[in-house]
């Protein structure tokens, strides 16, 4: 397939995006256009989503309360002590974002 933008020759490319999880795309060398079949990606990102989730307990921290990270998710998403995070809801619970 050619390059939708420079019309040179695509390489096909495999990405590993996190644990074990690849996804193939198409490559461009010349314009570093990248092509990735939403489908797949979307099939990528719910195996990650299934990987990746964890449990874990509301604790006691001091008179509030809070949870404890996993340290594979600490290191996975390099927080650090003091980082701020923003809640945000979603349909199904909540989600977590770093404000960096
Ligand atoms: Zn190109």
């Amino acid at each position: 397939m050619k390059c939708p933008q420079c019309k040179s020759e695509m390489e096909s490319r495999i990405f590993d995006i996190g644990y074990g999880i690849k996804v193939n795309s198409l490559h461009c060398r010349k314009c570093k256009f990248n092509i990735t079949e939403n489908k797949r990606l979307k099939n990528a990102m719910s195996a990650l989503r299934q990987r990746m989730s964890k449990d874990v307990k509301v604790v006691r921290i001091g008179t509030g309360l809070g949870i404890r990270f996993p340290n594979d998710i600490v290191k996975s998403y390099d927080l650090k002590k003091g980082e701020a995070l923003t809640i945000k809801p979603e349909a199904d619970g909540m989600k977590l974002v770093a404000s960096r």
